[in-house]
């Protein structure tokens, strides 16, 4: 394979074709993703910065900069001033770091095998965690609204608990566990809280007072130790963009290690190398947009999430799961399972996922979704399902 070579203009008809094979966001039919086609401004900056090594911050101090201010707007986002944290590569590395911390803080004081709390709603990032950290799980059960059951958190916790996993927007479902209770458990019980808001902390912040009303789900609850957000879901950055914040800049302290031949003599991320770029994308945006941006964005997503809840609603043989509180849209039928349901759909050009808890069919509902697309889908489901 390696000893013919091919000409530039081969190359790039090749890739044509591998690209051609893809799906593309602007199609509108991607309805299953949390990622979305980046913001032009944001690819702008992540070519400019696309031969960075934040893994060398010495080498790039421009570079490192511009990923303590993202850090800074993004705990100011999350109400938390002097945050700690890095841009990762994603919730499952910022989840990772997370556990990794608490992990380290619990064997100071513990010999047992660390017992993590965490509903049964969590990410599947936490199955690699548990296996990777060996941990032990105690997972919550899910009450009627399919939120952790936070009347049986207390019960769950022994001298072995390291920390307490609380979601706020949840991957299947877009729900917000009541963050404000389980703060004051952990708090109280003096247990390192994890807030995994990877979705739900791009959007939460910028929902309307009639959406938000006086939730509570960051830092302002005193109990949260640390939090997930992405950059690469609705913040509109190219992948790989997560963020992971620290409350005290001593718990990153802990992921630590010398660096002797590098330009700086540690390093507190998982990964060595790691791009610039999608900081550079992260810190464009944020400029860019601002707190009224990323309103505007948030605001038509749940718009057309809630014409589509009614628009569902109102379809023959259809179920709406539970009332969306972000861009997520869940629903069953009476006459098909939701695999069969996603295999039709599929045929149809389609692309939702299926929800295990409960099994459903869920919907995300990104910027790259409009209205026209909706509407088609919604008759091609129409037709799957009544035709
Ligand atoms: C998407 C998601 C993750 C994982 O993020 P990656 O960027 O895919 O690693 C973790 N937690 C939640 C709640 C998520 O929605």
């Amino acid at each position: 394979m390696l000893d013919k070579r091919m000409t530039k203009e081969d190359i790039f008809e090749n890739l044509k074709k591998f690209q051609d094979m893809d799906m593309s966001y602007e199609s509108g039919r991607i309805l299953s993703s949390m990622c979305t086609k980046p913001d032009p401004i944001a690819m702008e900056a992540y070519k400019m910065f696309i031969e960075t090594n934040l893994g060398d911050p010495g080498l790039f101090p421009g570079t490192s900069l511009m990923e303590s201010e993202v850090i800074e707007m993004l705990g100011h986002l999350l109400h938390l001033e002097n945050a700690s944290g890095h841009l990762v590569t994603g919730g499952t590395e910022a989840n990772i770091m997370a556990m990794a911390v608490a992990k380290y803080l619990f064997q100071e004081k513990h010999e047992g095998v660390p017992e993590i709390i965490l509903p049964e709603s969590a990410h599947f990032s936490f199955k690699k965690i548990i296996s990777m950290l060996s941990l032990e799980a105690k997972v919550v059960p899910l009450d009627e609204n399919y939120k952790m059951d936070v009347s049986k958190i207390e019960d769950l916790i022994t001298e072995n608990t390291m920390a307490i996993v609380a979601i706020a927007g949840t991957t299947e479902l877009g729900l917000i566990d009541d963050i404000e209770k389980i703060s004051e458990i952990a708090y109280s019980h003096d247990i390192y809280l994890h807030i995994d808001a990877a979705f739900g902390g791009f959007v939460i912040p910028f929902l309307d007072d009639e959406h938000k009303g006086d939730l509570n789900f960051d830092f302002k609850c005193k109990g949260v130790s640390s939090m997930t957000i992405d950059p690469h879901k609705m913040g509109l950055a190219p992948v790989p963009a997560g963020g992971i914040l620290f409350r005290h800049a001593e718990h990153l302290e802990k992921l630590a290690v010398k660096t002797p031949y590098l330009s700086k003599n540690k390093q507190t991320t998982i990964v060595g190398t790691r791009t610039g770029a999608a900081t550079a994308a992260t810190w464009t945006l944020l400029n860019y947009y601002g707190m009224e941006g990323y309103r505007k964005i948030v605001k038509n997503a749940i718009e057309l999430t809630e014409y589509t809840y009614k628009k569902l609603n109102l379809m023959k043989n259809v179920t709406v799961t539970c009332k969306p509180e972000l861009n997520l849209i869940s629903f069953t039928s009476n006459n098909k399972s939701a695999d069969i349901l996603k295999q039709e759909l599929y045929d149809y050009g389609w692309r939702v996922s299926v929800a295990q808890r409960p099994h459903v069919v869920r919907l995300v509902l990104m910027p790259h979704v409009k209205k026209e697309h909706i509407d088609r889908f919604l008759t091609d489901l129409n037709e799957v399902l009544n035709g």
